[in-house]
């Protein structure tokens, strides 16, 4: 069976030599009951290791059934052990959490068989060996002789031709000892034992070899009775554990420690939160960076809200706007679209803000405060909660009366009362808007296309500078000017001098041809305009309330509307097409000057997200490490007992999917009770406001892959020396 020729095997240990046999020549044979003694240090132990494919040998040949092995790998050793070896050890090697049943049925379920076959055949074995009254006692609950009788029985149902034996009796009193040889002895009669023991009375009548070793060498080999070996040699057959056995482990190493259990539990708690918030607070400093573009002309710019022209560049008639409010997918029209993008600020004392004027047609919804307008002078607030400045003083607010501010010159133009409030339904919404009546936003459209367009004015021929005002004191084509500016021309001679006014934006262009008619100085300012302050006046051109209005009051060029699904909008936007109007998103004029910001957003977050990970992932498996590292005899133990590597990665890859998932799982229930208000945590519900499916799913398939990646790290230290040399690392 098993033949050695000049064998030897050296230790090499940080710079030192160690030989652990030298040259040992030896036969063994199926049958045969070989005792090995030998003082401490002569090489035992090596001898068996060799013998078992458990370590190496650096010179001479072992032969296996007539084959030589000194070339094999270690993997070719992985299969000769399985195929012939059963190891027993000194120190019993069993699973500390598996019950005794557990402990041999493993060596089954390494070995591919189905878990259906073997009850029987462990009941059978646990019987044999006097344990059937603990067959479901943990293994760590028994005596030092219980345990040697496991691992003894697990040795047997393995059933390999060679057992190895290193002191197995070294641990345990006089009797025990004696039972535990006969019971070798008895089970394993067409096995060829080999025992190491130091104790020869015990094992003489039993032995067929005694072989004694001194300094690594053989120095007596005594046949007490030959052997003929039987030719057939039964290989045990070690097939691949089942899919559904490694999940069995999994589940069972899973649950099996209760403390191991809930600290992988706490350390995959901390990933999973880890990742999630890491993940959600870029995902809000991009969101932030997204809200930050905006349009030099738009303050609205809104997914659902839609700019209108017509195709011909004319005004709008209200035939267009009944036409365009037969389209279903709009929800209403703003027909004056520049008071959108246009704001002004209500004062009143120590008050002021800015807000947007609305048409009280788009009004929608119920008043929070107040009543609803009942002239042109009342208007409705509508603003968010957390507008403190406004919310907390709605005693100042509600009832009183503010001046409307021109924006250009700061001039009070109207006065409104704010008779009505609603709250919006977005708290964070911070931009007033003042819904009144049709009529003042009339009055209002003049300054807004006025201080949207690009005034020229060629007087002298040059182009100036000038303020234009409505004035009813003067004449239609005429304008009122400085006096002082006479003095430009040839003999003072300023009167009937021409004015030409245009007026373009981006809607039309205007323009009108007046004459000069008066000049005002300080002395005359008031009876000219009937106004006051004439300071404030010299860089301004009065001219017809008519010439005014044909500069600035027109219909709409532009309006607005807003669609009620904005996820069909480009649809609606068809639909406008078809009745002859131009369509555009409003978003398309998006600005976007964060855009570099973002840019740089996007490349801290993948660095930061990268690192963040790497470094969770270091910390993960440290702890991992730290908490498997009582686990590290256990899969030492899979391997001595035939385990691949990639079935103790597997095994240990169930084991921390299971844990993680659990931990994941309780995570996601923790974000759904904060997310249905059950538990309130504001923080918590800021960021999980960032996280969707997708984000959850990624965070998943991270994590999947953490695990994946630690047990492949782990399973490869189990797996980066020898079997033996693992071991004793380990134990
Ligand atoms: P025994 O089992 O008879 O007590 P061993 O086979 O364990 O003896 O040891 C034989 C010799 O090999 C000893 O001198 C021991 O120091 C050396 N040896 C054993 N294992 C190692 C090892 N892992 N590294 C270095 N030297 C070793
Ligand atoms: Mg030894």
């Amino acid at each position: 069976m098993l033949k050695l020729e000049s064998v030897s095997k050296i230790y090499y240990n940080k710079g030192m030599i160690a030989t652990g046999i030298t040259k040992v020549n030896l036969e063994l044979k199926l049958g045969e009951f070989v005792v090995i003694t030998g003082e401490s240090g002569s090489g035992k132990s090596t001898l068996l290791n060799v013998i078992s494919g458990i370590d190496s040998y650096e010179e001479g040949e072992m032969y296996v059934n007539g084959k030589e092995t000194s070339h094999y790998t270690e993997k070719d050793f992985e299969e000769y052990r399985r195929k012939y070896i059963a190891n027993i050890f000194q120190n019993f090697n069993l699973i500390n959490s598996y019950t005794v049943y557990q402990n041999i049925e493993l060596i089954l379920l390494l070995k591919g068989e189905k878990k259906s076959n073997i009850k029987k055949k462990i009941l059978d074995i646990i019987n044999k060996v006097g344990l059937t009254k603990f067959k479901n006692t943990k293994v760590s609950k028994l005596s030092g002789g219980q345990k040697q009788r496991v691992a003894i029985a697990r040795a047997i149902i393995k059933d390999t031709p060679i057992i190895v034996a290193d002191e197995p009796t070294g641990n345990l009193d006089t009797k025990s000892a004696e039972e535990i040889i006969e019971l070798l002895r008895k089970v394993a009669k067409d096995k060829l034992v080999v025992m190491v023991t130091h104790n020869i009375e015990q094992v003489e009548q039993y032995a067929t070899k005694i072989i004694k070793m001194h300094d690594g060498r053989i120095v007596s080999c005594n046949e007490i009775k030959k052997i003929k070996e039987n030719k057939d040699i039964m290989e045990c057959k070690y097939n691949e554990i089942t899919v559904f056995n490694k999940i069995r482990l999994g589940i069972r190493n899973t649950f099996n420690i209760f403390s191991k259990f809930t600290l992988l539990f706490i350390v995959f708690l901390f990933m999973s939160i880890a990742f999630l918030t890491e993940y959600a607070s870029f995902q809000l400093a991009e969101n932030e960076a997204d809200e930050s573009g905006y349009s030099i002309g738009f303050r609205d710019i809104s997914d659902n809200r839609i700019l209108i022209k017509k195709q011909n560049q004319s005004a709008f008639t209200n035939e267009d706007y009944a036409r365009i409010k037969g389209i279903s997918n709009i929800d209403y029209i703003v027909e004056d679209d520049l008071f959108i993008d246009c704001s002004f600020s209500l004062n009143r004392d120590d008050m002021s803000f800015y807000g947007n004027i609305l048409d009280i047609k788009n009004f929608r919804g119920n008043i929070d405060l107040g009543r609803k307008p009942n002239n042109d002078n009342e208007i409705i607030l509508r603003i968010g909660r957390k507008h403190f400045y406004i919310t907390n003083r709605i005693d100042e607010v509600l009832g009183k009366t503010f001046s409307i501010m021109n924006p250009s010159d700061n001039e009070q133009i109207k006065d409104l009362t704010i008779v009505g409030i609603q709250y919006s339904k977005d708290d964070n919404d911070y931009n007033p808007k003042f819904y009144s009546q049709s009529e003042t936003l009339r009055e209002l459209r003049s300054l807004v296309n006025k201080n949207y367009s690009d005034l020229k004015i060629l007087f002298n021929n040059k182009y100036v500078q000038y303020n234009i005002e409505p004035n009813d004191n003067v004449s239609k084509g005429c304008v009122i000017l400085d006096d002082d500016l006479k003095y430009q021309f040839k003999n003072y001679k300023i009167i009937n001098q021409p004015v030409d006014i245009s007026a373009s934006n981006i809607y039309y262009e205007e323009k009108i041809s007046l004459k000069v008619s008066n000049t005002f100085t300080k002395s005359n300012f008031k009876r000219l305009t009937g106004l006051t302050k004439y300071e404030n006046y010299r860089n301004t051109l009065f001219i017809n309330k008519e010439d005014y209005n044909s500069l600035f009051n027109k219909s709409s060029y532009q309006s607005s509307v807003y669609v009620k699904n904005s996820e069909i909008i480009e649809e609606t936007m068809l639909e406008l097409n078809n009745i002859g109007l131009k369509a555009k998103k409003v978003t398309d004029y998006k600005v976007d000057d964060s855009a570099t910001y973002k840019q740089i957003i996007k490349i801290i977050k993948v660095v930061v997200t990268i690192v963040v990970i790497v470094v969770l992932f270091f910390i993960s498996y440290l702890i991992v490490r730290i908490i498997l590292k009582s686990r590290n005899v256990y899969f030492t133990t899979l391997r001595m007992l035939g385990a691949s590597f990639k079935n103790i990665k597997r095994i240990l890859d169930i084991e921390l999917f299971i844990n993680s998932s659990l931990s994941y799982i309780s995570v996601l229930l923790f974000i759904h009770l904060v997310k249905t208000n059950i538990v309130n945590v504001d923080f918590i519900e800021q960021l999980v406001n960032y996280l969707s499916l997708r984000e959850y799913i990624i965070m998943y398939i991270i994590l999947f892959f953490t695990v994946k990646l630690l047990s492949r790290k782990f399973a490869k230290k189990i797996f980066k020396s020898t079997a033996m040399n693992i071991y004793n690392e380990e134990v």
